[in-house]
Order: structure tokens, then C-alpha cells, then sequence
């Protein structure tokens, strides 16, 4: 049992670092990495700061080392692409010793009024879309993943997060969309490209238990098939209780679609690991 996508206290996670830990070795994990949302240049009330960064990880360190006997402690970030500056790969992320990078988009460039925060509540983002978007669903939807294929190309990380997140939104706006063959050209676009630069896919089950989605969509589990894009189930937990939330379901679900291996990291190394 492992995951590799947990938030915890130091950024918007609801417990500490350590409580989340102890509810790894309490259900059983096997390995357990903390990846709290990265420090962006603006402060916001989900990610860390810079200043916070030590303590995080001597934290982490201190956790690797008190619990040792028990689970094998990971350090891992969730980094935000904003652009060109602001990146997991730009220096300052890659000189952090952390043990492997999460990629993810929240953040769009709104049509008149800077970054809108598109990772939100259904009933949010359809307040959103009318507001700094224009009602124009199928140019954001285009423009989130440009934001992602920029990432992709840029680099600097390991596991791709959430990664079709907002489709999930977009779908509730127009239940269509998943059908829509520009949509289908769209995600084979990406996942191409993200097969191309030997990135890892995480299956995000954060909103599995809510929704029964996967992050990316059980759709496309044929399409990482079919490209041997590396997968791992990251629970994205931001409470303790949630740690294994979905992730019986989503093994089940790579191994009905022909994926029988997910990654994990075995004294340091990511190693394909046969789903048992
Ligand atoms: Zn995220
Ligand atoms: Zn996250």
C-alpha cells in the first residue's frame, strides 16, 4: 500500500504531518510521501511559502527517521505551473532535496482579471465560467490543457497530477463533453505528449468516493495502456481518514483495462510494482 499525493497542515491539509503518518502505518502503507502545494510568488491560504520550506522538510526528515522501522517516508511537493517563472522546473524547486515533484494546474489566466482558481467546488466554477470566461467552456477547457501540455513540455517533475481535473467540472456544465470528438482528439494530444517525456501518471481518487471519478477518467486507461504511460493511485488526501479512499477501486479498474503494474518507490527508487 502506498501514496504518494497527501497534503497535511503545512499547506491545506487538516491535520499534521505526522497525524497523517501515523494513520499510513495504523492502516498499513507500505510507503507514504507528503506533498504539500508548493510556494507560488503571491502567498494564498492553500500553499506554502517559502519561508515555511525548511521546517517542511526537516519535518519530513524527522518523521523518516522516528518512523523508520515502520514506513518507508517520502519528500515530494505539488507544484503549480503558472508560467515560464514559476514552474517545478525552475532552479529554486530543483535544488530542494525532495525525493521526487508533482505537476499540477489549479490556477487560469481569466479573460480580464488574472488567475482564477478553476480547482473548485462544481457550484463555484459555474459561477466562474460565465464570470472570467466568458461562458466560453470549450476555450477554457482548450486553455487548461495548453497550460498542461506547457508544463509537460517544460519538465522538472515526476508525476503528473490530476490530470484532467477540471474535465470533471467542465462535464457537469456540459454532460456532452467527454463525447465530443475535438475533447477525444484533445486528451490523446496530451497523453502523447506526456507518454513522449516518460512522466508517471497518477490516478487521483480524491473525488472517488464522492463522484466515483477517477483523475484522469477511467475512459482513458486504455489510451495509458496503449502508450505504457507509467501509473501509480495517489489518494490526494487532505485528511487522515481519506488516505485510502479509492484506492482498491482504482487498482481494480487499471488491472479491467490491462494496466497490471503500478509504480512505487522502493529505497529511493521507483520500481513497477504488480498490483497483488
Ligand atoms: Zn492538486
Ligand atoms: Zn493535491
Amino acid at each position: 500500500m502506498t501514496n504518494y499525493h497527501s497534503h497535511c497542515s503545512f499547506c491545506d491539509g487538516r491535520a499534521s504531518m505526522e497525524d497523517f503518518v501515523k494513520e499510513a502505518i495504523r492502516q498499513g502503507f507500505t510507503s507514504y510521501g507528503i506533498s504539500s502545494h508548493a510556494p507560488l510568488p503571491f502567498p494564498t491560504r492553500w500553499t506554502m511559502e517559502r519561508k515555511d520550506v525548511p521546517a517542511y522538510l526537516e519535518e519530513i526528515h524527522r518523521l523518516k527517521q522516528q518512523y523508520d522501522a515502520e514506513i518507508e517516508i517520502y519528500a515530494g511537493m505539488e507544484i503549480d505551473y503558472l508560467d515560464a517563472g514559476s514552474n517545478p522546473a525552475i532552479e529554486y524547486f530543483q535544488q530542494l532535496p525532495l525525493d521526487y515533484r508533482i505537476g499540477s494546474v489549479h490556477l487560469l489566466e481569466s479573460l480580464e482579471d488574472g488567475l482564477v482558481d478553476i480547482d473548485a467546488p462544481v457550484g463555484r466554477f459555474k459561477v466562474i465560467l460565465p464570470v472570467y470566461f466568458g461562458n466560453d467552456l470549450k476555450g477554457m477547457v482548450q486553455k487548461y490543457f495548453d497550460k498542461l501540455m506547457a508544463m509537460v513540455e517544460t519538465g522538472g517533475f515526476d508525476i503528473l497530477g490530476h490530470a484532467d481535473k477540471m474535465s470533471y467540472n467542465a462535464s457537469c456544465c456540459d454532460p456532452s463533453l467527454l463525447e465530443a470528438p475535438w475533447y477525444n482528439r484533445l486528451i490523446k494530444e496530451y497523453f502523447s505528449l506526456v507518454a513522449s517525456k516518460g512522466i508517471m501518471v497518477e490516478i487521483n481518487t480524491k473525488a472517488y468516493n464522492d463522484t466515483g471519478i477517477f483523475f484522469p477518467h477511467v475512459k482513458y486507461f486504455p489510451l495509458l495502456r496503449d502508450l505504457h504511460i507509467p501509473v501509480l493511485v495517489n489518494s490526494d488526501a487532505h485528511f487522515p481518514a481519506r488516505i485510502n479512499n479509492g484506492r482498491q477501486e482504482a487498482l481494480e479498474a487499471l488491472k479491467a483495462n490491462g494496466i497490471p503494474a503500478v509504480m512505487e518507490l522502493h529505497q529511493g527508487k521507483w520500481e513497477e510494482t504488480p498490483i497483488g
